[in-house]
């Protein structure tokens, strides 16, 4: 029996070993372990990577989620719209912040939010939209920017699952993930694209003024040293997470690669039956798959998950609960069978394994342990 774990961080790790074990003890041994030279080259690096003027590293992808809200200014009550099918870190800081969160569904075919849905869900006082890159594919941004240019609205990328991917406009040009909107959020939790070895995150941002708020929120709200502006919040980016992403950005596009490669393994693997719908990536859109979810037809998901169990094969649900059927969420303007599309999706997907570590024989093993259990 083989061991296949949803990703493979130790394999990862054993591949850039000795960089990244110079680098961490070159940093206990000067113990600057807060801010420094890692830190700033990880930021820079990642601007031009990601072709932005402004990266604010931060401490994980909710503080960089939260600290985007606090930097617009918005007032207690204003609505914020986002997707029901999300990582609950979306919703969660904006109802921390006393912000409503307006929930909507998603397309049908990508699980990101559905553009129309947004449209109708706007009223006088929606302030911001959060669309996600859910999974590793951007949402539709062309026509969320053009709703946001019509109504007024801020545009916040949820950038957690996307790092990498790039977005194609109708007029051609490309712009990375993340760096599309006014402001982009992302996470470098261990088992993202670009991950570290604790808790990590960052904001991206092309607007400068915006950029000098944000800087000021993650530091106490303080410009001048112990005089404080605003009521700030304490999140920073550790040197030794820094440098870990320092060594990992450099593989960031090989490691997308790896993934892809994956994707259509399986996606080639699965052709044969239509029990199993593979993901849609959209036309405007590449898919850096951070989670490979597919969609069950009339099989029984949690005996498919046992028998993945029973071959050693890890599986998990990304995500069993919509927001709006969430408990901390109940609110009255929602209930069961609003939003039949996320409702369905959290019924039937299931994820399999994905990450950069793959070879092919494993790759056979978990498809062909899938496709015994639907074959049955
Ligand atoms: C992981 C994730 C976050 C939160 O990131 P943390 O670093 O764990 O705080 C937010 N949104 C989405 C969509 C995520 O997947």
């Amino acid at each position: 029996m083989q061991n296949i774990p949803m990703v493979d961080l130790v394999g990862q790790y054993n591949k850039i070993k000795p960089e990244v074990d110079a680098a961490i003890q070159q940093i206990l041994s000067t113990a600057g372990f807060i801010g420094g030279p890692f830190v700033k080259k990880f930021q820079e690096d990642l601007q031009e990577y990601l072709g932005i003027r402004n990266v604010i590293p931060c401490a994980n992808g909710t503080d960089a989620l939260q600290v985007a809200m606090m930097s617009l200014g918005l007032q207690p009550g204003d609505e914020v719209i986002t997707t029901s099918f999300t990582f609950i870190a979306t919703a969660e800081v904006i109802a921390l912040l006393h912000l409503t969160p307006v929930l909507v569904d998603v397309d049908k075919d990508t699980y990101c939010i559905d553009p129309e849905a947004v449209e109708r869900a706007i009223t006088p006082k929606t302030k911001a939209v959060v669309p996600v890159h859910l999974f590793g594919q951007c949402a539709n941004m062309d026509a969320i920017l053009d709703i946001a240019k019509r109504h007024n609205l801020y545009v916040i990328e949820d950038d957690a699952q996307a790092i990498g991917a790039e977005y194609t406009f109708k007029d051609g040009t490309k712009k990375k993930s993340g760096t599309i909107g006014d402001i982009g959020c992302t996470s470098f939790f261990p088992s993202k694209n670009l991950g570290c070895y604790g808790d990590g995150g960052a904001i991206f941002t092309d607007n400068d003024e915006l950029a000098e708020q944000i800087r000021v929120i993650v530091n106490h709200g303080m410009k001048t040293r112990y005089y404080h502006d605003y009521v700030g919040v304490n999140s920073r980016l550790d040197a030794i997470q820094a440098a870990v992403l320092g060594i990992k950005l450099k593989h960031l596009d090989e490691y997308c690669k790896a993934r892809q490669d994956v994707a259509a393994y399986y996606e080639k693997a699965f052709s044969v039956t239509e029990k199993i719908i593979t993901p849609k990536t959209a036309s405007f859109t590449t898919n850096v798959f951070h989670q490979y979810v597919v969609v069950l037809n009339g099989v029984d998901r949690a005996g498919l998950m046992a028998h993945l169990q029973s071959k050693g094969v890890a599986s998990a649900i990304y995500y069993p609960v919509p927001l709006h059927l969430q408990k901390a969420y109940t609110d009255p303007r929602y209930k069961k069978g609003d939003f039949p599309v996320c409702e369905y999706l959290c019924e039937h997907v299931v994820a399999l394994p994905v990450h950069t570590e793959f070879t092919e024989e494993q790759l056979k093993y978990v498809a062909d342990s899938v496709l015994e259990f639907i074959n049955k």
